[in-house]
Formats: structure tokens, sequence, C-alpha cells
């Protein structure tokens, strides 16, 4: 993370000081400039063979089309979503949604919505950054609670509030499959997480992108699911990583009181949401394909998770932990004895792969000895070769 600092002489707002990039975002075009051959460990993106694009590609798109949309969304993308997830965890009704331009829309109507400057906000340890940093731009106040294998540590955070007496104005949190550690909060920490928002009277906000990317153990119910219609939890989902991030689209499930607010938000920002990719998605589930879709990612991602578990084992058993997720996209590796992730991250561009260090997962710059690996995109051979090369990175590293 960098602070941009105030160029003399122009007259940004005191916000600009506030706003820290994204080593997660910068590293697709750094890597887009390298010409050497990088297995790519580093972005949470779909497999590209997986994403549908014959059949996203194959949706008609007159005119009318490329018009504006409705700031709340196309009238075909809610009605297909709404019957989409019926029935499912994250079912709802029309007037709690809202499409946005991807789940980074969701989180940044969030904090704009609720996070004054000041205010405290409490994330994850670590955490998705690029929801981190939308929260310090609206100045947010950050309180770092650590996650373990069993999600946010809910009586951590508990017994924090209660020491400082600082209730949080709103808790984010990625519940399943988290980014980047990729553990799941237990039953018991979500409802505790829900007793304490209400408790506080604090947002839960509950991103959730990774829920239905599930391939070992049984599904959880939601935080939506769970609060029963809470005002209290802001939902934020995407299709970014079930169907392709390049689409921009996903959605927001608030309370209905919020609908309004939301909307004069996002016509304050982008007017609508973009109506082509829109089209596109609503045609892709009108034509059933979503559910068989998903459940071949979850098989190929499967898969990718046991080759990368296997290739960690075979070349760093011993020297580093790394943990077990049932779904979603990521690993997080921590060596022992300790290495410094960001001087592995150019080591390892040079041996040909691609990481994303620990510590931009905190905002404090917490984990200089871990890392996260994506599985998702890489084939199960060219993984192996990757850890490979990443062996080769760390042991030249340590010769150093
Ligand atoms: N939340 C989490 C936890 C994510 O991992 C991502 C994408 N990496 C997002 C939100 C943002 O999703 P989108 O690309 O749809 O904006």
């Amino acid at each position: 993370m960098s602070t941009i600092h105030a160029e003399a002489r122009l007259p940004l707002a005191a916000r600009s000081e506030h706003l820290v990039g994204s080593v997660i975002d910068s590293s697709t075009s750094l890597l887009a400039g390298q010409t050497h051959d990088i297995v790519r460990l580093a972005m949470g993106s779909p497999a590209q063979d997986a994403i549908p694009s014959e059949a996203l590609s194959a949706i008609p798109l007159a005119s009318h089309a490329f018009d504006y949309a409705a700031t709340e969304g196309d009238p075909a993308l809610r009605e297909a979503l709404l019957a989409q997830l019926a029935g499912t965890s994250d079912a709802t009704t029309p007037d709690r949604l809202t499409i946005t331009s991807g789940g980074m829309q969701g989180l940044d109507l969030a904090h704009k919505l609720f996070t004054d400057p000041g205010d405290l906000v409490v994330v994850e340890a670590p955490t998705y950054t690029n929801g981190s940093a939308t929260a310090l731009s609206y100045s947010a106040d950050l309180l770092e609670i650590p996650v373990d294998e069993v999600g946010l540590d809910v009586e951590r955070l508990e017994a924090e509030v209660r020491r400082t007496g600082r209730r949080p104005k709103a808790i984010y949190s990625i519940p399943t499959f988290q980014n980047p550690s990729g553990a799941t909060l237990s039953l018991e920490r979500r409802i505790r997480l829900i007793e304490l928002a209400r408790e506080w009277g604090s947002m839960l906000i509950d991103d959730d992108p990774y829920g239905l990317l599930r391939f070992a153990g049984d599904p959880l119910p939601t935080l939506h699911e769970l609060a029963e219609g809470d005002p209290l939890v802001f939902s934020v989902r995407t299709f970014s990583k079930t169907v392709a991030p390049g689409l921009r689209v996903g959605w927001v499930d608030a309370d209905p009181s919020l609908s309004r607010l939301l909307i004069n938000a996002k016509q304050a920002m982008d007017t609508c949401t973009n109506l082509p990719a829109q089209r596109q998605l609503a045609g892709f589930l009108d034509s059933g394909g979503f559910d068989a879709h998903v459940a071949d990612q979850r098989i190929v991602y499967k898969e990718r998770k046991e080759a990368m578990h296997a290739a960690l084992t075979a070349h760093f058993g011993g020297r580093a932990t790394w943990t077990d997720p049932d779904g979603g996209f990521f690993l997080w590796v921590t060596f022992d004895p300790p290495v410094d992730t960001t001087a592995l991250f150019e080591v390892a561009l040079a041996e040909g792969v691609a990481l994303i260090p620990g510590n931009a997962f905190s905002p404090g710059g917490l984990f200089p000895h871990s890392m996260r690996l994506c599985f998702a995109s890489t084939p199960p051979e060219r993984i192996a070769e990757g850890v490979a090369r990443l062996r080769r990175a760390v042991d030249r590293l340590l010769q150093e």
C-alpha cells in the first residue's frame, strides 16, 4: 500500500491522503508488462478455460442493449437473478436488490452510506485490502482483528471492543473461503457476529463472492440468511468469481429502506451498471447454464487445490504451513523459518512465478512472512511447475 501525497499547489481534498493503492490490482499491469513465462498464482481470477465466453458471446445484443440502463439494474437481469437466488441462502426480494458494477461498488456504496471520517471499521487480519481501502477512502479508522482456521476471531473482537469501549460503526467480513486465507467462519461465530452487530448497532458488511464455489464440506447459511432481514446486514455479491470478472457486474442485498439512498449514490457515481454485460448475464442465467457451470468449476478448483497442496508438500514440507480451504480460490502460506515475501516477490518473478506478498492483505502491513497463492486460474501441471519455481526462488533468496 502506498499513500498518495498531495502535490504542491493542487487543492487536493483531505480525503485524498487516505487513498491507498492495491498491490493486488497493480499486479495485473505489472505482469502484463513481463515478457518471460510466468506461472500466475497472483490475481484472484477464475480459470480462463472456465469462463463461459462462448455462451456469453452468443447472447444477441440489439442496439437498445447499448443504451443507459435503470440504475437499480436492468429488469431482465433483476428477474433472472431473483429466480436464480430463490431457494438458496442468498434468496431475496426485488425491494432489497441493487445491481452494481462489481462487488467493489457494493463495498464503496456500503461505506459511502455508513462510514464518516474517524468512524471505527473492523476488518479481518488478513483481509481483502481493496475492501479495507474502500473504508479508508471515507477516512475510517481501521481495527484489524485476526482470522484463524474458522474465520474472524469473534471472541477477540468482542474483547477488544469491550476493552476500548469503542463500538465499531461497521464490521467488514468475508465469511466464506476468505480472501486471502481461505478460512470459513463457523456457524457459531456467524451467529455471534450478528448478535454483536445488533448489540453495538454496527453495520455488518457481508462480502461473500466465493460461497458457491465449495468443493468440500457442507454449506453453511450465509450471514444474509442467518440475519433474517435484519437491516444491519448489508450483503455484497458479485458474478466476478462464478462467471467473469471483466463483466463488472455484482449486486447489493440490503434493507429496502436503503434502496433510494443506494440509487441516489449510484446515480452520482456511474448512472447504471454496464448494460451489455447485464444482458449477457441475464441471457446466461435464463439459459439455465449457470448451475452446471458452477458445478463444473467446483470440480476444476478441487483438483487445482489438491495439486497445489501436493506441490507445497513436496517442496516446502517442514519449511512452511498452508491453509486447506473447502472452496474458493486461495491458499495462505506462512514460512517457517521466516522468509520476507516482499523480497521473495521480486526473486519469484525472475524465476517465473507470481504471488502476492502477505503484507498486501493488511492495512497495517502485518504478515511479512506469508503469501497468498491463487490455485483457481492455473491447471494442475502448471501449478506443480509454479511451486517448483517458488522453491528455487526461496532457496535463492535465503542464499543471498
Ligand atoms: N470482495 C472480495 C473478497 C474479493 O475477493 C473481490 C475480488 N477479488 C471483490 C470483493 C471484488 O469483486 P469485483 O471484482 O466484482 O469488484
